[in-house]
């Protein structure tokens, strides 16, 4: 039985399930989720770091300049949150170990914070010589100083969405239509509006998961300990996602409903809610930054140089793939890069 059978049968059974417990199967079920089971990492979508390396390297270069400026403590967790095949924490790790020399690499712990059996396994390969601890959540990361990294990890987390119907509010919700088939739908009873919620909003989309790494960060920060997390990722930043629920597969588009399980789910990350509960939480918020703005400022351009000038024959690819990470209409506005940290650390690289 596929997935969406499982699911259909759910459905059957119990009801109209949110679209957030949809998207919770579709990437996460033990036996058949798409991160569980086939990642289509660098097939259904590419990422920063699998575009080009210089994302990862000057990623490294910001974790030493961190990790110096909060006193280069002898003993840290360098941490990543859904680190995909492990391509930007090599390339990180790489560049960091040559910035930071011995007393980063002894003083480094890495964690990898990865739900999926698949994805473990190839990050295990690329990782082991840097003897990575795997963990669950963040939470299970040992109470030391902390710099966490994650890119393109927020959208994945699943969201609930409402929808205006009149003067209420109601939570979509995917049931079954007339055939038997999976549909979107909206919950029998109504609710009000969902916070932050703009006047003219019909729609809105809600990450439960971003309230719950905040208040991880703030745990830490409360009992003293210096936190840096680097979340990057897609999202508007002065008001609250609609209706972007959407699904790939092989680079195309398809409806999230086609094929739980086969195909990646996303959704826009809400910078503002993330930023706002940050601060109310008692973090420092740096940005957001468009990623094309952060990365220069990082010195792209020298280390893209540096690159070229060492391949010559490969120095249009490399050059080009590096560019699509900067350029205003490639990835370098539609990304963002947030520093959430401890109150008072000196300001992070980049911002
Ligand atoms: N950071 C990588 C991969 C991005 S894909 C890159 O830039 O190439 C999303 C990653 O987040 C995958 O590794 C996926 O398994 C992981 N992920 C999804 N949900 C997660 C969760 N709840 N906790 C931790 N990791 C998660």
């Amino acid at each position: 039985m596929t997935l969406k059978d499982r699911l259909i049968r759910l459905i059957e059974t119990g009801g109209p399930i949110p679209v957030s417990t949809y998207m919770q199967l579709a990437l996460h079920d033990r036996q058949d989720g798409y991160y569980a089971t086939r990642p289509g990492l660098g097939q259904d979508f590419i990422t920063a770091p699998e575009t080009s390396q210089v994302f990862g390297e000057l990623l490294g270069l910001w974790v030493v300049h961190e990790w110096q400026a909060i006193g280069s403590p002898a003993e840290f967790c360098l941490v990543e949150i859904g680190p995909g095949r492990g391509v930007l924490m090599q390339d990180a790790l790489r560049m960091a170990f040559v910035a930071g020399g011995k007393p980063f690499a002894d003083a480094m712990t890495l964690y990898l914070v990865e739900p999926s059996p698949a994805l473990r396994d190839v990050q295990v390969e690329r990782l082991a010589i840097y003897e990575p601890q795997f963990a669950e959540q963040a939470s299970e990361v040992p109470a030391l100083p902390t710099i966490i990294l994650a890119n393109e990890y927020l959208d994945c987390l699943p969201a609930r969405q409402f929808r205006r119907d009149g003067e209420e509010w109601r939570e979509c919700v995917v049931g079954l239509d007339g055939d038997g088939a999976l549909a979107f739908g909206l919950a029998a009873d109504g609710r009000s509006a969902p916070e932050g919620t703009a006047q003219t909003a019909n729609c809105v989309e809600v990450q439960v998961g971003l309230d719950i790494l905040v208040a991880e960060l703030a745990t830490r920060a409360a009992n003293g300990l210096p936190v840096h997390a680097l979340l990057i990722d897609y999202g508007p930043v002065d008001r609250a996602p609609g209706d972007s629920l959407r699904a790939f597969k092989d680079g195309e588009q398809v409806s999230p409903l086609l094929a739980p399980g086969e195909t990646d789910l996303t959704v826009d990350v809400d910078f503002g809610r993330l930023k706002r509960i940050a601060t109310s939480a008692g973090l420092d918020v740096h940005g957001p930054t468009p990623q094309g703005m952060f990365l220069l400022g990082l010195g792209a351009q020298a280390r893209l140089n540096q690159l070229v000038k060492a391949n010559e024959d490969d120095a249009e690819a490399i050059f080009n793939a590096a560019q699509r990470l900067i350029d205003p209409k490639d990835m370098g506005e539609r990304f963002k890069v947030i520093c959430l940290s401890s109150k008072d650390l000196p300001k992070p690289a980049g911002f």
